[in-house]
């Protein structure tokens, strides 16, 4: 079974699937990108996603338990696609704590506002879990994606950061 985990940058995926060890094979796809030196050691942000799923496909043995990792996932085709969502004043205070610039920041602030990878996400995903992590812990979200791929309990559309649009 084939797991992706995405959402923006700051949503939780990496202290997600680290709680999520035990049962998957778990690759974190900015460390794949830098070994496969995908696109002569281009940024993750500037990998196309065509190049990382062909690459992925050599790799990946679909008869075992893999989880992948990054923001660029959901264009694997997977068994289930997480999107983790975070609310974006809260989100913003986790990207701070990152060596992000200000605007990096708010870019990503703003593609969590207008769900950008969850409408790459239905474009693409079958069976879409959608977890907002704004007020969870790691280890709580992992036990919810656990139970919701056994009872295949998918849905997506309930979170709505809209009321966080500011004019400019
Ligand atoms: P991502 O891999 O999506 O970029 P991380 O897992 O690196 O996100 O988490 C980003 C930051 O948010 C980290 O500082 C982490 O401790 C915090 N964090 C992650 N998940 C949660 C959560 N469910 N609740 C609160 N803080 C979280
Ligand atoms: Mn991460």
């Amino acid at each position: 079974m084939i797991v992706a985990v995405t959402g923006t940058p700051g949503t939780g995926k990496t202290s997600v699937s680290r709680e999520l060890e035990e049962e998957f094979n778990v690759v974190d796809l900015t460390e794949f990108i830098k070994e496969k030196d995908i696109g002569e050691k281009k940024k993750e942000i500037e990998v196309g996603a065509e190049e990382l799923v062909e690459a992925l496909e050599e790799e990946i043995d679909s008869e075992e338990d893999i989880l992948l990792d990054g923001h660029l996932s959901h264009h694997y085709p997977a068994d289930f696609c997480v999107v983790l969502r975070t609310r974006p004043d809260v989100l913003r205070e986790r990207l701070n704590e990152r060596s992000y610039s200000d605007e990096k920041i708010e870019e990503n602030v703003e593609s969590e506002i207008l769900d950008v990878i969850l409408s790459e996400v239905v474009q693409k995903q079958e069976n879409i879990i959608e977890i907002d992590t704004t007020e969870r812990e790691a280890e709580g979200v992992a036990e919810e994606i656990r139970n919701r791929i056994e009872e295949e309990d998918t849905g997506y559309g309930e979170i709505d950061w809209t009321s966080f649009i500011t004019s400019q």
